[in-house]
């Protein structure tokens, strides 16, 4: 038995054996009774994390890298040759438009910086593709909207590149949670970021970020706050502090600290940082019991326990792996995910992106509606 099989098999009958047939198994254990189908992708922007996603790809039983749209004519020749992805199918920023006319790409996968997500995807969703498109899926709500609207509108799905709603752990402390067996939730806590380098780099230009660590670190505090505790916010209260103004202009944040308050009267408490190391960590706390995972939201292994005691559960397969599997079945066969990953669930961390940078202006308490 192969080790992918060894772990569907680890992952289907201890850890996640409380979920239904339907529930969380990697998309290839579905396939008695869904397509084999491999999602033909093209990636756009051939950069950092493009790069592991790449790799990741290699190991995936239903994706494959048919397609490559870059800027940069030497990557598409190094890619297309190392991806075995064919000259007819390489393509540069303005000329994409094209792959309307290449039956060879299902879906674009968008992970270029933060700003350029929206135009990127519309096109992509108007040559009539699906989009999987990098978090933080757009720079303000205003701009997500539009993009779910232009994907509803070529009758395309849009997915985004939240990795953690299919890890393992992750889902393992989710299924506890809604299981009650943790009780009631009364309190979060989010801690995520890393000290960031090269003051020259896009993530601390605010045009092409959108903000500054809240955008693209403490996203996942944000989103890990709502699918840990399993409810929606209702109230933001937030605070900023700036060691280094020259490093972080007006606009990009280098520390944010955040509250959360949901309907149930529980209750977050995050951090968001570029100028700290070895910050990765959620602890969940109910009535009942805890779950805490560190690291929580990097590339893995996570680790995690709970007052039972460690969450020992083997992931063998890179995050991006799992996710791009997942997304296959998602697109290909209509499959839920246990933590949504489309284009509304994204839009609700851009709307609490922005309620949060509107309390560090204001100093308040900023209310949100329960339908955003
Ligand atoms: P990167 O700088 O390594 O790569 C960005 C790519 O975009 C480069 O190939 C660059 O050439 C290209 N690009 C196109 N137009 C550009 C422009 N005008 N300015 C700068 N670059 C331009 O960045 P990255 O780390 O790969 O991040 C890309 C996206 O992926 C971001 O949205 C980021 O938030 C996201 N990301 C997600 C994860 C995750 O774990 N899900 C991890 C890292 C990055």
């Amino acid at each position: 038995m192969s080790t992918r099989r060894h772990f569907i098999r680890n992952i289907s009958l201890s850890t996640l054996g409380a979920y239904t047939l339907m529930d969380w198994k990697p998309a290839s254990a579905l396939s008695f009774f869904n397509s084999d189908a491999v999602l033909k992708v093209a990636l756009l922007g051939l950069g950092g994390y493009a790069s592991r996603v790449a790799e990741a790809i290699q190991q995936c039983q239903r994706v494959k890298i048919t397609g490559l749209i870059s800027g940069t004519p030497e990557k598409l020749k190094q890619w297309g040759e190392k991806y075995k992805v064919p000259e007819k199918n390489r393509y540069n920023y303005q000329n994409f438009d094209a792959i309307k006319n290449n039956p060879d790409i299902d879906a674009v996968y968008v992970i270029t910086p933060n700003a350029l997500h929206h135009d990127q995807v519309i096109r992509s969703a108007k040559a009539g593709k699906h989009v999987i498109c990098e978090k933080p899926m757009a720079i303000s709500a205003k701009e997500g909207r539009e993009m779910i609207e232009a994907c509803k509108k070529a009758g395309k799905q849009l997915l985004v590149g939240y990795r953690m709603h299919f890890e393992p752990l992750t889902l393992e402390v989710v299924r506890m949670r809604s299981a009650g067996e943790l009780g009631a939730i009364r309190f979060f806590q989010g801690l995520c970021g890393f000290r960031i380098g090269d003051p020259t780099q896009w993530r601390l230009n605010k045009a092409l970020a959108g903000g500054g660590s809240l955008m693209d670190i403490g996203i996942y505090a944000l989103n890990g706050s709502r699918y840990m505790v399993g409810e929606e916010p209702v109230w933001v209260t937030a605070q900023e502090t700036k060691t280094d103004p020259v490093k972080f202009k007006e606009g990009v944040d280098e520390t944010i600290t955040f509250q959360l308050g949901f309907p149930s009267g529980a209750e977050a408490s995050c951090l968001s940082t570029y100028n700290m190391n070895n910050l990765d960590r959620f602890f969940l706390n109910g009535d009942k019991g805890f779950a805490e995972l560190q690291p929580a939201a990097g590339y893995g292994p996570i680790r995690g326990k709970t007052n039972k005691g460690p969450l020992d559960i083997k992931n063998p397969l890179p995050q991006q792996t799992i996710q791009m599997d997942e997304m296959a079945a998602i697109l290909l066969d209509n499959k839920k995910p246990i933590v949504p990953v489309d284009g509304e669930e994204a839009l609700k961390d851009l709307v609490l992106i922005e309620a949060i940078y509107k309390a560090v202006k204001t100093g308040g308490q900023v209310k949100l509606n329960a339908e955003r």
